[in-house]
């Protein structure tokens, strides 16, 4: 949770969102919040900075006061599917000096539903985007990754991509679980077509194997076994059964049941 709220923090620098809450707050809030709820499933927590100034026609966000807003809704499975079938995207990501994908900006997501729609429409679980260069950045709303060889890489950030809090996570248990060597490095659409394994990450989409990139079989067309090792680790990890890693989690109280 702080890391996302960092994260949320650095996009309110770049776009002079003054919230007056710090990181402690924002995930004292957060806590407050699921527990008042009393959820009894999975839940979506969807934190959002935006400007408030009650005005029309001005785009000085050094003008433009800000505030903060929190909700928490059950949620499911976010990509629908176990394993990808997933398409090269029409669409670019966008660009740092146009918008910066490094932040989670409402605006980009533009970008994102343009690249999912036409995947779903074309009948594809998710769309992957190339950056501006025509390389790999990332899925419609997850990060990606290759296995190639023994080595597990992953496009930089300045290749257009989020800093995804799942991305970061992966690379630390790949390096210690697993004793594996991540790169975070340019990848090209092609390498992709040969890699050993592909998968997607983020909190919706936890991580997820890609089978099939346009039209064309990953290896065998079959999850493998990296990606399912990780994944594995993954979900034991994020609901708290590994105690190695607990303090990745935040723990809230347990809401009392109906009687
Ligand atoms: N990229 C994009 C465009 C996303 O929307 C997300 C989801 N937040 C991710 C990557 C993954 O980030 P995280 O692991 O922090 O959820």
């Amino acid at each position: 949770m702080r890391e996302h709220y960092e994260r949320l923090i650095d996009g309110c620098r770049i776009l002079m969102l003054d919230i007056p809450y710090s990181v402690e707050d924002l995930c004292n809030i957060t806590v407050d919040l699921v527990e008042r709820n009393r959820h009894v499933s999975d839940i979506y927590i969807r934190p959002l900075a935006y400007k408030s100034e009650e005005l029309v026609a001005n785009l000085k966000l050094q003008e433009l006061s800000s505030d903060f807003t929190l909700i928490t809704v059950p949620f499911g499975n976010y990509l629908g599917s176990d394993r990808l079938r997933c398409c090269t995207s029409s669409w670019r990501r966008v660009d740092d000096p146009m918008i910066p994908a490094r932040i989670k900006a409402c605006g980009i997501y533009i970008n994102s539903i343009l690249a999912k729609t036409e995947a779903t429409i074309a009948g594809f679980d998710e769309a992957i985007l190339l950056n501006h260069d025509g390389h790999v950045s990332e899925g419609s709303g997850e990060n990606i990754f290759m296995v190639k060889k023994g080595i597990i890489y992953t496009p930089p950030l300045e290749d257009n991509v989020l800093g995804g809090i799942t991305r970061d996570t992966i690379m630390q248990l790949a390096g210690a679980e697993l004793g594996m060597e991540v790169q975070a490095r340019t990848i090209d659409r092609s390498e992709l077509y040969l890699a050993d394994e592909v998968f997607l990450s983020g909190t919706a989409a936890h991580l997820t194997p890609v089978i099939e990139l346009d039209c064309r079989p990953i290896a065998d067309g079959q999850p493998g076994p990296i990606t399912s090792q990780l994944q594995r680790m993954y979900f034991d990890i994020v609901v708290g059964n590994n105690p190695k890693y607990l303090h990745w989690c935040t723990q809230v109280r347990q809401p009392i049941a109906a009687t």
